[in-house]
């Protein structure tokens, strides 16, 4: 079965923060872009994908009406958006919070300070929402750049942002109260995609799977004394049970698996302690299991 004229049209971001590792993550899936970013679409090669370059506020909309199938873009813009689209996998990039943030002289006493006050956003969506929620009413203005400056220009009594590092806000003599949503760039699709489409989103979502278990876990080899083996194998889960090979030196083995990035110093110690020497940790490129 070929899918000879079958395309799947993704949006990305054009230019900004969640560029480049959209188009990284779609390469280490195998798929590379053949003409620049400077035109509106590009095709693709390793995949039947199609690229379309967009503001990423314009690609909800974009994915509900059909001209792209998909997109790539921050979970925070799908909300604000709140256009129907489906969510159909995190990407664990462009990690970032909206938070509300007021000067940092404020003494915060909790939400209800933010009753009658005047909040500065370009979230003015999902701030509302989070007003709602918590039966606080407030005026909302919303702009759309350089929000953490209101404050100290006396335009506001507090903002409503993306935070990551938070070294903006205290540029700006501003601390963090409120933590209201958590994003990360998502991948969303139009709801109800014809078959053949679905199948082929389907395929993307696997391949980024695979990346993604890759980038998650490491691959450790190490070296270990026969009667040492039983004790650092029951350190080592790995994908089923740990590659064991001789070393010329008699009694001397050398031990292969996997283990999680997560787990990664935790066992490191551990091996050291159980006798293991010459550890060494590699990075996995993909991952199918
Ligand atoms: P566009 O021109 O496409 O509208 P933009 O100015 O709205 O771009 P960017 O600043 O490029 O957006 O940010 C895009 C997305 O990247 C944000 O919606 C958010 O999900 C994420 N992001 C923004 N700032 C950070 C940050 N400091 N760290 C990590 N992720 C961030
Ligand atoms: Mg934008």
């Amino acid at each position: 079965m070929t899918h000879k004229n079958k395309l799947l049209t993704l949006a990305v971001q054009k230019s900004g923060r969640l560029s480049e590792d959209s188009l990284s993550l779609l390469k280490k899936c195998g798929i590379g872009i053949q003409n620049g970013r400077n035109r509106l679409k590009a095709t693709a090669s390793g995949f039947p994908l199609e690229l379309i370059f967009l503001r990423d506020d314009d690609i909800p909309q974009y994915v509900e009406d059909g001209v792209a199938m998909a997109g790539i873009l921050g979970l925070n813009e799908v909300i604000e958006k709140n256009r129907k689209v489906s969510i159909v996998s995190e990407l664990g990039f462009s990690r970032c919070r909206l938070s509300v943030a007021v000067p940092k002289q404020v003494d915060y006493p909790g939400r209800e300070y933010l009753n009658n006050k005047r909040i500065a956003t370009s979230y003015p969506a999902i701030l509302q929402s989070f007003l709602n929620d918590n039966g606080l009413k407030a005026e909302i203005h919303p702009i759309s750049g350089s929000v953490e400056v209101t404050p100290g220009l006396g335009l506001a009594d507090a903002i409503f942002e993306i935070v990551s590092s938070g070294g903006t806000l205290i540029g700006n003599g501003l601390k963090e109260v409120e933590v209201v949503l958590e994003s990360q760039a998502v991948m969303i699709a139009r709801e109800g995609l014809p078959a053949d489409t679905g199948e082929l989103l389907q395929q993307l979502l696997f391949r980024i799977k695979a990346v993604q278990k890759a980038s998650n876990n490491k691959y450790i080899l190490l070296n270990a004394p026969k009667e040492k083996l039983g004790r650092i194998s029951s350190l080592l889960p790995g994908m089923k049970s740990p590659t064991l090979m001789p070393l010329a030196e008699k009694g001397w083995y050398s031990l292969h698996s996997v283990i999680s990035e997560d787990d990664f110093w935790n066992v490191i110690d551990n091996l050291k302690e159980a006798g293991a020497q010459g550890i060494l940790v590699i990075p996995i490129e993909k991952m199918v299991v």
